[in-house]
C-alpha cells in the first residue's frame, strides 16, 4: 500500500473527478464528422443538391438561390 505523505486522499480524489468531468466537457464523445463524399451535383458552396440540366447535348448542374442560379464552385 502506497501512501502519499501530506496529501489528503479525499482532495486528490475530488481533483481527479473534476479533471475527468472537465475532460468530458472538453472532449466530445464523437468528433464532428466531416463528410467529404457527396453525390454528383452537390453544391458544397451552399450545401444543397443541384439539379442536372440538359440542353443542346450539354448537361450541367445548377440550383437556384435568392441571388440567382448557382452552378456550384
Ligand atoms: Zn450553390
Amino acid at each position: 500500500m502506497v501512501t502519499l505523505r501530506g496529501v489528503d486522499f479525499a482532495s486528490v480524489k475530488a481533483q481527479v473527478e473534476q479533471a475527468s468531468e472537465w475532460l468530458k466537457v472538453q472532449a466530445p464523445a464523437q468528433p464532428p464528422t466531416q463528410r467529404t463524399e457527396h453525390p454528383e451535383g452537390w453544391c458544397s458552396k451552399h450545401g444543397v443538391q443541384m439539379t442536372q440540366n440538359h440542353k443542346n447535348g450539354r448537361s450541367w448542374w445548377s440550383h437556384k438561390t435568392t441571388a440567382g442560379w448557382c452552378k456550384g464552385e
